[in-house]
């Protein structure tokens, strides 16, 4: 790892254990759809910000380091995993918040969707050339109206330009809005993934271990060819489906 890749995020790598926390379909946090950690979940208004430097995310980074946005900062989104999740997610029993005690989520609703657009207002001033928001470390689109709160930010503030995946599927209600967000402002300022669908393209998916990868990109993060998302640029810079090998 480079020195300039090291700084990128406040924390090491952690290589896939093959013991990441699966619930019992009985916990209560499963059957309830809350996070396992409902001390870690915030009011919008018990937090100073809710869009957080990637510094503080080892998988994300804090700046991008390659391509055409290279200086552009990297904030990420938090939000209550299983709480504003699908059921239908794949992996709503082995959901990575499992494993992160220390995230803070922020609870969803119309507090937090008036507070993001006035973070995002503020992060337009500050980087006019261009700032990037990874949506979500933990949660999901959870609402049409939320959506339309992102839909609202992209025509705003032109600075802002976000990636990352949804479980939602991309023929229901919730799911069609996350996709009109690419149609609408192109995958250049909406890359937004479907998680666990087949397609080739603007797609993500868990792969098993030893499983051999035809129609998708394997997460370079994952191979050790690169540090961070902010290293790789990959999710912004490709439409190709992304492939995650299982922890
Ligand atoms: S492919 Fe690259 S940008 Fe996408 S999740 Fe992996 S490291 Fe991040």
């Amino acid at each position: 790892m480079t020195r300039a890749a090291s700084s990128m995020r406040r924390f090491g790598s952690v290589a896939p254990r093959g013991h990441g926390i699966v619930l019992p379909a009985y916990h209560p946090s499963a059957r309830g759809g809350r996070s396992i950690f409902p001390s870690r979940v915030f009011a919008p208004d018990e937090l100073n910000r809710l869009l957080k430097s990637g510094h503080n995310s080892r998988k994300i980074g804090k700046t991008v380091a390659k391509g055409p946005r290279r200086g552009w900062p990297i904030y990420t989104l938090t939000l209550e995993e299983r709480a504003s999740c699908p059921r239908e997610c794949r992996e709503w029993l082995r959901c990575y918040g499992n494993n992160m005690q220390a995230a803070e989520r922020i609870e969803h609703g119309p507090d937090l969707e008036a507070r993001l657009l006035i973070e995002m207002s503020e992060l337009q001033e500050r980087h006019p050339a261009g700032f990037m928001v990874r949506l979500h470390v933990l949660g999901d689109f959870y609402s049409p109206e939320y959506v339309a709160t992102w839909s609202e930010a992209l025509r705003r503030f032109p600075a802002l330009h976000v990636f990352g995946f949804t479980a939602r599927d991309p023929r229901e209600p919730i799911g069609r809005a996350v996709a009109m967000l690419a149609a609408d402002f192109g995958w250049q300022r909406a890359a937004i993934r479907f998680s666990g669908q087949p397609h080739e393209n603007r797609a993500s998916r868990v792969i098993a271990a030893e499983a051999a990868i035809t129609d998708a990109i394997l997460c370079p993060a994952q191979t050790g060819a690169t540090d961070c998302c902010a290293t790789c640029a990959l999710c912004w810079h490709s439409e190709r489906s992304i492939a995650f090998r299982a922890h």
